[in-house]
């Protein structure tokens, strides 16, 4: 049985089940392996995709991550099942269709766009740290109900774009911005525990919420941030106000995800639905 949300998916020959993605999506597999394997352990690309228990009988379920960078083609993922006195494995693949993104033209100052040495270094050391924040694994998944939207706001649809600053192509923009007012509530998109708070060059106060397996949301140019690392917190809790911290050109929050060495747009996590027992209800 498989299922999958954020995503259509046909069914091809018996043995191998076909799913087509857009760059930077999320697709929800579910898989059912019976006889209570020790582990259920994906592959995609060169990324673990680690299976969870859903809580429905013999069910695993994974989140799989489609980088806004990977290329438009048809990729095979493996998932091993792996039992006390052996193995199986299932093969899916995944048909990668190509987002378009657009390109987007910012003048900004200088002083912004070419950091001074010092700015460098501060730069890279900040790159370090998130770096570091993203490859930890916490070995179990955080939450139960489907990811929230953690602010009301306008969504500017910059995922993916291409960025043009002063004139000089910049990296793809790796989240999305929704404009809000300035000190407007930002909410945890769902329980996690907090595993980055600090004040950056370019993402001003951020603050970075590990949900476990190899998922964590991002929060960026926040006017305040009321969370410490280390805390736990629950979807819906309010981590921070909305600003311009950072280099933003006015009060928004940049969301973001990082699913297991991928750059996935948030708002194709807060589409998919869990209809898990063990999913919690929208209050
Ligand atoms: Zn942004």
């Amino acid at each position: 049985m498989l299922a999958v949300g954020g995503a259509s998916y046909s069914a091809q020959a018996a043995a191998e089940k076909v799913f087509t993605a857009k760059q930077g999506e999320v697709l929800y597999l579910t898989l059912i392996a019976e006889g209570n394997p020790a582990s259920v352990q994906g592959r995609f690309h060169n990324r673990s995709i680690p299976f969870f228990k859903t809580g429905r009988t013999d069910e695993f379920g994974a989140l799989v991550g489609i980088d806004m960078a990977d290329e438009p083609a048809p990729v095979g993922l493996k998932a091993a099942i792996t039992y006390p006195d052996g193995r199986q494995e299932r093969l899916y693949r995944v048909v990668v269709q190509a987002e378009k993104f657009r390109v987007q033209s910012m003048t900004l100052p200088k002083e912004q766009v070419e950091p001074d040495a010092d700015a460098l270094k501060r730069i890279n050391r900040e790159q370090e740290r998130v770096k570091a924040v993203l490859a930890g694994l916490t070995p179990e998944r955080l939450w139960a109900a489907g990811f929230l939207v953690p602010v009301e706001g306008t969504v500017t649809g910059a995922f993916g774009s291409k960025r043009i600053l002063n004139g000089q192509t910049r990296n793809q923009h790796s989240g999305e911005d929704i404009a809000a007012p300035l000190g407007a509530p930002v909410k945890a998109a769902n329980d996690g525990i907090v595993r980055l708070m600090d004040d950056q060059f370019f993402s001003g106060i951020s603050v970075i919420l590990d949900h476990g397996l190899g998922l964590f949301t991002m929060y960026f140019h926040l006017d305040s941030a009321t969370v410490k690392e280390g805390a736990r917190v629950k979807r819906g809790d309010v981590i921070g106000t909305v600003g311009h911290s950072g280099r933003a050109t006015g009060p928004h929050l940049h969301w973001a995800a990082w699913l297991n060495g991928s750059r996935v747009n948030p708002f194709s996590l807060a589409k998919l639905a869990f209809s898990s027992p063990t999913t919690k209800t929208e209050p």
